[in-house]
């Protein structure tokens, strides 16, 4: 049998705002479980309210490392006020921009997981710039443009390690099914034909990929 989520968490993700079915994050979760007896951390970029931050903090805690957690919490293009994808809650009327933070830190708190997360708030590039250390997992979630997409592989799947887990969410192959582009996609091409990763599973639009062959540098 695959591992599962504990109930509790699997309650706080359905609750929780955000885009993600469950049955891609039961795969998420799967693929989090698996990597996390590589004893590293668990990376996801594109926190927005922690929905799937839920899954990959539940299987950080069974497995004793740290879920890390990337977004500027200023929501992407499609996310913006008068797009397809805006949610009115989730702007700080004192400022009138969106912040995400205070809900993902509830969402984290009512899921008793808050211990289990470094919450990292800021750009993916610009921190991807500082990262110098192996990770177990690498989750890209953020931005679907091919300017963020592309900056999120290029700054993360390096330090995936060996064995370790590259997992994509929102890959359409297929125009007529796109939801917000197919960027994701051709990150997930790009992976492929680095000759470094080997798809493992697909469910949905989320691609799980494994490290088998070292990074370039
Ligand atoms: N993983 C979430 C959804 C993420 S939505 C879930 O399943 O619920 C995408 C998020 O990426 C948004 O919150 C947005 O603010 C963030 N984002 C987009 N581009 C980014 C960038 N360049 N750096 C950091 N965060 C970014
Ligand atoms: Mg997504």
């Amino acid at each position: 049998m695959s591992p599962a989520p504990d109930p509790t968490t699997l309650a706080a993700f359905e609750a929780a705002k955000g885009f993600m079915p469950r049955h891609e994050g039961l795969a998420l979760y799967e693929a989090a479980a698996a990597a996390g007896r590589l004893g590293l951390p668990l990376l996801e970029v594109g926190t927005y309210c922690g929905r799937s931050t839920l899954l990959l903090a539940d299987a950080a805690r069974s497995a004793g490392v740290s879920a890390l957690t990337v977004d500027h919490h200023r929501g992407s293009e499609e996310q913006q006020p008068g797009w397809d994808y805006h949610d009115p809650e989730t702007v700080d009327p004192e400022i009138g921009l969106m912040d995400t933070l205070p809900t993902f830190r509830r969402t984290l708190h009512r899921a008793g997981l808050e211990e289990h997360v470094i919450a990292l708030v800021g750009r993916s590039p610009q921190i991807a710039a500082l990262w110098n250390s192996p990770l177990a997992l690498v989750f890209i979630d953020g931005g679907h443009t091919d300017e963020h997409a592309g900056a999120d592989y290029e700054g993360w799947a390096p330090h995936v390690a060996p064995e370790g887990l590259l997992v994509i969410h929102d890959v359409f192959p297929e125009p007529e099914d796109e939801f917000t582009g197919q960027a994701p996609y051709r990150v997930y091409l790009r992976a492929l034909e680095s000759g470094e990763f080997t798809e493992v599973s697909a469910t949905g639009s989320l691609r799980v990929l494994r490290r088998t062959a070292p990074a370039e540098r």
